[in-house]
């Protein structure tokens, strides 16, 4: 990659002050597993084929991005990895030069069979999806019998030359809120660094409730009791997660989202597989960047579409979402079967 021309495109900053710094494109709404956190009905109801965006058409709109001053991508879904070709996708974003950083979150189901080609096509930074250590228990959350798999695409994505690679685990309580030092300790031995993720009352999470939710303090005493004191490590402006020290080193992270959201500081906008640009996790609405790019609106307009939505972002959702006496879940099933985009799974997690 080329060293990024930094200085060229200033952000643009929402009504709050807060710039574009960072996109989320999911490129696939369809997964092989069925985490019972993110997508845990029978049946659900997927964008049509025709309405995809095409590899090209998502360079399009990730170079107007990065033109304001956008300088992370990451790419999510669904599962990334069933998007056919993923590592030509990387090969057309990475070829601008750009990016600071060009990034996927998978599950890591297929990453055994692709690391080496995202590797070899400019990927940078793989996030893995892990939250358990029992296989038993990853079949009861995921309905598949694939853990192996995942523990050799996490090998695999080492082996293909990624560095600083990140284990996510949502914990969730009387599940897997038993793993925590499990899960730090399986993080020192792979030289990756876990971040423990508060289960979230996101789109699609129809199964969530409050109680279940382990706030990010006692998943931080439950390490410091079985390691000992964990000191603050810095973490970079805009970024989600808090991240501690243990004595030995040990690095790991946790991402409050529910109970401290960070929404003062969020600088990401996500593009759905079908090409909705969607300011906030938790917006009922989006902007559909898909119909100006096939309708043949120039550059110029879908520029000052992008521009002025973002200029008058005031979305705060998961703030909001705190505020609420009483929380249950964010959209019924029902909704989510009328319009998908609501679905953490479409818009990108
Ligand atoms: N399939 C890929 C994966 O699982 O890594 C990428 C998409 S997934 C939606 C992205 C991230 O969202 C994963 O780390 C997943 O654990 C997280 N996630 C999904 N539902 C969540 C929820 N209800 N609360 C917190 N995190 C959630
Ligand atoms: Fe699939 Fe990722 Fe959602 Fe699990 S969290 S169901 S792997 S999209
Ligand atoms: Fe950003 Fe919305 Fe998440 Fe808050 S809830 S951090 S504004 S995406």
């Amino acid at each position: 990659m080329r060293e990024p021309h930094l200085d060229s495109n200033p952000p643009i900053l929402d009504a709050l002050g807060r710039p574009l710094r960072s996109v989320r494109i999911s490129v696939t709404d369809r997964c092989n597993l069925r985490c019972q956190y993110c997508m845990p009905e029978e049946d659900y109801a997927w964008l049509p084929r025709k309405e995809v965006l095409s590899f090209e058409e998502i360079a399009q709109l990730a170079d107007l991005f990065i033109d304001f001053g956008v300088r992370k991508i990451r790419l999510t879904g669904g599962e990334p990895l069933l998007r056919h070709n993923l590592p030509e996708l990387v090969r057309l974003l990475a070829a601008g030069g750009r990016l600071q950083e060009l990034a996927l979150t998978t599950n890591g189901l297929l990453l055994a069979r692709f690391a080496r080609d995202l590797r070899d096509a400019g990927l940078q930074r793989i996030n893995v999806s892990l939250d358990t250590l029992q296989s038993e228990r990853f079949f009861a959350l995921t309905k598949t019998r694939s853990h192996a798999a995942v523990l050799e695409g996490l090998n695999a994505a080492r082996e293909a030359g990624f560095i600083n690679i990140k284990v996510n685990s949502v914990i969730v309580r009387h599940f897997n809120d038993d793993e925590v030092a499990d899960l730090v300790a399986f993080g020192r031995r792979e030289s990756a660094e876990v971040r423990f993720i508060e289960y979230m009352d996101v789109g699609g999470a129809t199964r969530w409730s409050m109680d279940q939710v382990v706030p990010a303090a006692e998943i931080v005493a439950r390490v410091e009791k079985h390691f000992g004191p964990a000191s603050t490590e810095p973490a970079p402006a805009g970024a989600p997660a808090q991240r501690f020290r243990l004595a030995d080193g040990t690095v790991f992270g946790v991402i409050a989202s529910t109970t401290q959201p960070f929404c003062k500081s969020c600088d990401r906008g996500r593009l759905t597989l079908d090409g909705v640009w969607f300011q906030c996790l938790y917006a009922t609405r989006g902007i559909n960047l898909k119909a100006l790019l096939r309708g043949g609106a120039s550059r110029e307009v879908i520029a000052n579409t992008v521009a002025r939505a973002w200029q008058a972002r005031t979305d705060r959702g998961a703030e909001w979402r705190r505020q609420l006496p009483e929380r249950g879940v964010l959209f019924p099933v029902a909704e989510l079967r009328k319009d998908p985009h609501r679905e953490m799974h479409t818009r990108g997690g």
